[in-house]
This record gives C-alpha cells, sequence and structure tokens, in this order.
C-alpha cells in the first residue's frame, strides 16, 4: 500500500524543518506523497517541490489559512493549489503583512510589561513572510526572557494572555472561495480540536471539499465520527500529522497517513475546480 501525509509546515512557517529535512523524512518513511501547508503560505512549495522530486516523493503544493465562523476560530487547508495564481498570492501576501503587524504589537505589549524584547530579534528567527506566535515564544526563550516555549505561551501568548492579539480572519466561506480561485480543493483542518460541526452545513453550501478526518489530536473515535460526517455530506476524506518539526524527540511526519487512493481523489477533485475556473 502507498500512503500519504498531508499536513505538514516547513520553517517557511512556524515548522523548524527544511525543505530537504520534510523530504528526505517522507523518504525515510516510505510515504509516497507529501502536501507542505504551512500557515498563510505557499513559500516553501517550491524547494520543497525539488526536494521531493530528487527523493522520489510526490510532492502536493498547499497552504493552511485561518477563518472564523460565528466566533470560532477555523482552519481551511488547500490542496493542488495554483501557486503561482496572482491574484492569491496578493491575498495571502496581505495575510502575511497583517501577520508582521501582529508580531510588532504582541512585541510592544511585552515591552510594555518589561519584557526587552526586539521585533528585529524575531523577524531574524522567523526568516519567513509568514511570523506568528510560535516565533516569538522561541525568540523570548533564545533571549533567556522565557525558560520554554510552553511558559511562553501559558505567561503572554495564548488567547487572552497578556501580549496575545488577535488576527485578521476570513469568513469560512471567504476562505473556500480563496483557495478555490487558485485552483485548490478545499478541506477543514482538524474539526475535532475546535469542534465546530455546527457550522459544517454552511461551509458545505460554500463549496467546503474535504474534511481532515485523520490528524494526531484527535482520537479513534473522533475520526470516525468526521468519516460518517465526510460521508453523510459527499466530502473528501484527508489526513496528516500536522508535523511541525522534532516533537518529543521524534518527528511526527508520516504517523499519521492515508492511503494514496485519498490523493488520487483529491487530484481529480482539483482538476474539476480548475475547468470551472
Ligand atoms: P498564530 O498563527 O501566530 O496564531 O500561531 C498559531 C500556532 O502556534 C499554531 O499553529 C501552533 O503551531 C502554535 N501554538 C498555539 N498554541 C500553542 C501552545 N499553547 N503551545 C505551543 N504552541 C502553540
Ligand atoms: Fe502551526
Ligand atoms: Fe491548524
Ligand atoms: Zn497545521
Amino acid at each position: 500500500m502507498r500512503f500519504a501525509d498531508l499536513h505538514l509546515h516547513s520553517h517557511f512557517s512556524d515548522g523548524t524543518y527544511r525543505p530537504e529535512e520534510l523530504a528526505a523524512h517522507a523518504q525515510r518513511c516510505g510515504l509516497a506523497a507529501i502536501a507542505l501547508t504551512d500557515h498563510d503560505s505557499v513559500e516553501g512549495c517550491p524547494a520543497t517541490a525539488q526536494a521531493c522530486a530528487a527523493a522520489g516523493v510526490e510532492f502536493i503544493a498547499g497552504t493552511e489559512l485561518t477563518a472564523e465562523q460565528d466566533g470560532n476560530e477555523l482552519h481551511l487547508l488547500g490542496y493542488f493549489i495554483n501557486t503561482q495564481n496572482p491574484s492569491f498570492l496578493s491575498q495571502i501576501a496581505q495575510f502575511q503583512a497583517v501577520r508582521q503587524n501582529r508580531i510588532r504589537e504582541m512585541v510592544a505589549r511585552l515591552n510594555r510589561l518589561k519584557v526587552p524584547l526586539s521585533a528585529e530579534a524575531v523577524f531574524a528567527l522567523a526568516n519567513c513572510q509568514a511570523p506568528g506566535r510560535p516565533h516569538v515564544a522561541r525568540a523570548l526563550v533564545q533571549a533567556g526572557l522565557c525558560g520554554s516555549l510552553d511558559e511562553a505561551f501559558e505567561r503572554f501568548l495564548k488567547k487572552n494572555r497578556p501580549a496575545w492579539v488577535p488576527k485578521f480572519k476570513l469568513s469560512a466561506s471567504e476562505a473556500i472561495g480563496l483557495i478555490h480561485q487558485a485552483e485548490g480543493v478545499a478541506v477543514l483542518a482538524h474539526p475535532g480540536l475546535n469542534r465546530t460541526d455546527q457550522i459544517i452545513p454552511s461551509m458545505v453550501e460554500a463549496g467546503l471539499d474535504g474534511i481532515e478526518c485523520f490528524h494526531t489530536k484527535h482520537s479513534t473515535a473522533t475520526s470516525e465520527h468526521y468519516l460518517g460526517l465526510a460521508d453523510r455530506f459527499h466530502l473528501l476524506v484527508t489526513g496528516g500529522s500536522d508535523c511541525h518539526g522534532m516533537n518529543k524527540g521524534k518527528p511526527l511526519i508520516g504517523t499519521v497517513r492515508v492511503p494514496y487512493q485519498h490523493v488520487e481523489m483529491l487530484r481529480a477533485r482539483a482538476a474539476e475546480i480548475k475547468g470551472k475556473s
């Protein structure tokens, strides 16, 4: 059987792996295909495509957008994105600018709390277009201002903590539209984490293509629950590890994977979406 891990982050967002490392791990775990799904970014796609080609692993260009519906945050994955699509690129460039301004605002709040971190230190460490809270946390640890990443989130960065700054968010239907416009397949990420089942019907109305049934943080019962919803709403099924790099001494990549037939169904849907656009 051939398998794919369809949810991975690189150092082009808040993961730590370089494209070559992702490709090497994918090859080592025997994955037939991987998708890169960096937050609000496709910056890592060209280099990861190249590294995967060299490693004999199929590469799928993807992204993970943050949306909000009825006060709930949810994440939407886009697969088989046309990473050259000019309007998609200009839209995500806006999200990236929002992220960069948000870093400055988080640092200003830290400074008001007498935590002497500089925005430049965060940008230098992040070294990508889509910096986020994990980079602020790493910069705090690197500067010796926090003992651990957990401490940084607990004291400062978690929702409603003193340095937390909300992020501009799209509605779910806007995010789906944006992914479709870039010829991508729109999939609701890790629904078991956000518990937003009640809005799935409206997302289906808005054109949602699939649902991430298998995820590191989904129990077997949770996966089965979402497989049931996928069946009921005629949605494609995806899954992935959501690997951000090393986790407790080992990488998550390959620990959650789906049979390759799901990649074929995603590809067929992408061809339909492209045909309509
Ligand atoms: P952002 O997109 O800037 O709001 O950051 C969200 C990212 O921060 C998530 O994708 C996770 O990778 C990470 N994250 C969120 N909460 C925590 C936490 N409590 N501890 C560690 N990492 C977290
Ligand atoms: Fe993340
Ligand atoms: Fe996510
Ligand atoms: Zn993710």
